[in-house]
């Protein structure tokens, strides 16, 4: 008998791209100790499935069918398109592909791994998963999953993206979740920065701080993070792999791969499948990973081991940073507000396999609605980032006549980020490029 699961692009693995790494991963630290952070010590604040994950070796790990099963409702295989329109708009030679993960029910890449995680997290017995959101798609990713599971979601949101943003947080607000403004007076952390500034703007860092000092606080909770870690960029490899297929499907091989990085797991999910070529040396591919240039850890940060939050209550890893007490600008691409990166990214960015683009926001919003408006889909802005740079990649082409195939990754719809729209429309956006960051060598 045929199941509804025999969809041909829908993977049955995730892929871990540890064990190709060209050296190995530096493990993440206990700061209490400056030894590598035991994986017992994980537990308390992680699933321990997701910590095991976290450290695995095995090239692949099998989906759960549960979670295969749930794949498939909320919107996966994604697809891919052809961005014709554009193409000619740009008068490239150049082929443009997308693959498009805003159809997914919450509209980015982050309910892949928000699923996979609620998923373990049931499985366990946990009652709870606390986190935090920028923009608040990830906070959106997670109650969904929650809801579908039967978990108890709370969320803290950057200050700033909770009122300016409502919409996000009434989203939700529906699925059940309980969100609050960070920097909150619910911690010790929250109430500390507020102190300083109680107007503060908050941001992913000092949420992130809120989420893990909630959990000591309760047994049956976890924290659950949305992008940097290694599980959660496993958990992503969805989208590469679906995108394989379907490129083989209809007879096309890229050149040219480019994702948006804020912590790094909707390039990574995308693009790691395609690395493993590179890395097993069976393929070449020129592959751009695009940040901000007011978040430029990839362009400016320096590789070293640091906090993933503000207040440094997490393990250090060895990553890009800016150093974790710098405040990040407030660009609409709030998903890309991120001090550090995924730390196997990193080791890809040393070894010049993955190189780094940085744009401002009103050249990325230019972009944008170019390609609104000849593609007919309203990008994220944070995805705005991939498109400005396949936008320039396509122009390079035409100015010296090759004949590439671009693919990037369209990890975001924007419905929800008109704001930032009608504020590029009437010309009140503001670049943002610092000077200098808080990192020490
Ligand atoms: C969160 C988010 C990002 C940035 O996070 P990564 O972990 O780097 O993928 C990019 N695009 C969208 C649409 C997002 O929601």
């Amino acid at each position: 008998m045929k199941s509804i699961l025999d969809v041909d692009e829908l993977p049955k693995r995730w892929y871990n791209i540890l064990p190709d790494l060209p050296e190995p991963l530096p493990p993440p630290l206990d700061p209490e100790t400056n030894e590598p952070v035991k994986p017992q010590k994980l537990e308390r604040i992680f699933v321990k499935e997701l910590v095991k994950q976290e450290m695995c070796s095995d090239r692949y790990v099998e989906i759960p069918f549960q979670v295969r099963e749930m794949y498939l409702k909320i919107g996966r295989p994604t697809p891919i398109y052809r961005a014709n329109n554009l193409e000619k708009e740009l008068n490239t030679p150049a082929k443009i592909y997308f693959k498009y993960e805003g159809e997914t029910i919450t509209g980015s890449h982050k309910i892949n791994t928000a699923i996979a995680q609620a998923y373990y997290a049931k499985k366990q017995g946990i009652e709870r998963l606390i986190t935090e959101t920028g923009a608040g798609q990830w906070g959106t990713a997670l109650s969904v999953a929650g809801s579908l599971l039967g978990l108890k979601i709370r969320v803290y949101m950057a200050r700033a993206s909770y009122f300016q943003k409502p919409y996000r947080k009434i989203l939700m607000n529906v699925y059940g979740a309980e969100v609050y403004p960070s920097p909150s007076n619910r911690t010790e952390v929250g109430r500390k920065f507020l102190k300083e500034n109680s107007e503060h703007p908050g941001g992913l860092g000092i949420a992130i701080s809120e989420a893990i000092e909630d959990v000591l606080k309760d047994e049956k909770a976890r924290y659950s993070l949305g992008s940097v870690l290694n599980h959660v960029v496993m958990h992503q490899t969805i989208i590469g792999e679906e995108t394989r297929v379907q490129m083989e499907k209809i007879g096309e091989e890229p050149d040219i791969l480019v994702g948006c990085v804020g912590g790094g797991s909707n390039f990574a999910g995308f693009a790691y499948p395609f690395i493993r070529d590179i890395l097993q040396q069976k393929d070449e591919y020129e592959i751009y990973a695009v940040e901000s240039r007011a978040a430029p850890s990839m362009s400016r940060g320096i590789y070293t081991y640091d906090y993933g939050d503000s207040g440094g209550l997490t393990p250090k890893i060895k990553m890009h940073t800016l150093g974790h007490t710098y405040y990040v600008p407030p660009i609409h691409a709030g998903g890309l507000r991120y001090h550090g990166l995924a730390p196997t990214l990193s080791v890809l960015i040393n070894n010049e396999i993955v190189k780094p683009l940085a744009y401002h926001q009103r050249e990325v919003f230019d972009a944008a609605v170019l390609f609104a408006k000849s593609e007919g889909v309203l990008p994220a802005p944070e995805s705005a980032h991939a498109i400005k740079a396949a936008v320039d990649l396509a122009i390079r082409a035409r100015r010296i006549g090759e004949k590439k195939t671009i693919l990037f990754n369209l990890s975001g719809h924007g419905l929800l980020d008109l704001q930032g729209y009608d504020n590029f429309l009437n010309n009140r956006l503001e670049d943002y490029e610092p000077n200098e960051f808080p990192v020490e060598k």
